[in-house]
């Protein structure tokens, strides 16, 4: 009785809190994370404290049932384009860069299932000893059984990035949106980090996203294939609270491209 008058007063609290009586935008999304941002203030590796800060982050999303799929990338480690030369193949250095990916998703996952949410590891480079293998119909039941899934080796195949990796993902499971997590809150007409009077674009067409070559928040590939499918893609700020709920919830203060 007294427990159940206890969940009563926190299901309460949770409405207030959180807003549950409002409608989510979104069943199913796919987030993005660079590598960069998983480092933190590092310079390099994993900086246990932003996947930590990000899992609560990720916590009230989870309340609105929204099912969550996180495409990590692995630049803090290496990136296939700057790696390769002097006697490294391209490939070999896709591939040197997808088990960065992996790393990273492995230390989110024990991170996120260490802050209760259940959470599992699907790759798409073999690596059965550590991580389960990316199946379609797995990722599916993980999702149906609300638990958060992190993608390791973007797609698997060399020459794209997770940026691609994390379009193409979307479109197979089926996700309404792909919310690109970046250190600026959205698309600017300009690199605003070298210029401070770039403009910030609230809104605009894949098109546009594509054909403007001073946009470069993300790969031109992954746009085109977002646009070639009809799937939206907003780049926001993770690192600011409250965000990844905000735009789950239809509210982001990010940009669109759609
Ligand atoms: N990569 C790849 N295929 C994929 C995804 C990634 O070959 O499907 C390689 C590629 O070399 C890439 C590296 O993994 O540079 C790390 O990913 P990314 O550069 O996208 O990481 P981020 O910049 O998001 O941290």
């Amino acid at each position: 009785m007294i427990t159940n008058y206890k969940n009563l007063l926190l299901l309460i609290e949770d409405v207030f809190k959180l807003n549950l009586m409002v409608e989510k935008k979104y069943r199913r999304v796919l987030l993005k994370f660079s590598g960069e941002q998983l480092s933190g203030d590092f310079d390099g590796g994993i900086d246990p404290k932003i996947c930590t800060w990000l899992a609560n982050e990720i916590k009230p999303v989870l309340k609105h049932d929204v099912e969550i799929i996180i495409m990590v990338g692995g630049g803090n480690f290496a990136r296939g384009q700057r790696l390769a030369g002097n006697g490294i193949k391209r490939v070999t250095a896709d591939h040197i860069g997808m088990l960065g990916t992996l790393m990273n998703a492995l230390a989110m996952t024990d991170i996120f299932e260490s802050e209760g949410i259940p959470t599992r590891c699907l790759s798409n480079i073999f690596a059965t000893q550590v991580a389960e293998q990316f199946i379609h119909r797995l990722a599916n039941k993980h999702l149906e059984k609300k638990r958060v899934i992190i993608v390791a080796g973007g797609i698997g195949r060399p020459y794209i990035t997770t940026d691609t990796a994390a379009v193409s993902l979307a479109l197979e499971l089926d996700c309404q949106i792909v919310m690109k997590a970046t250190k600026f809150d959205g698309v600017y007409d300009k690199d605003p980090e070298r210029y401070a009077e770039a403009l910030k674009i609230k809104k605009l067409s894949h098109k546009k996203a594509l054909s403007n070559n001073n946009i470069k928040i993300m790969d031109k590939a992954a746009i085109g294939l977002a646009m070639d499918h009809n799937l939206p893609i907003i780049i926001f700020e993770a690192m600011k609270k409250q965000n990844i709920l905000n735009t789950v919830m239809g509210k982001t203060s990010g940009s669109i491209i759609a």
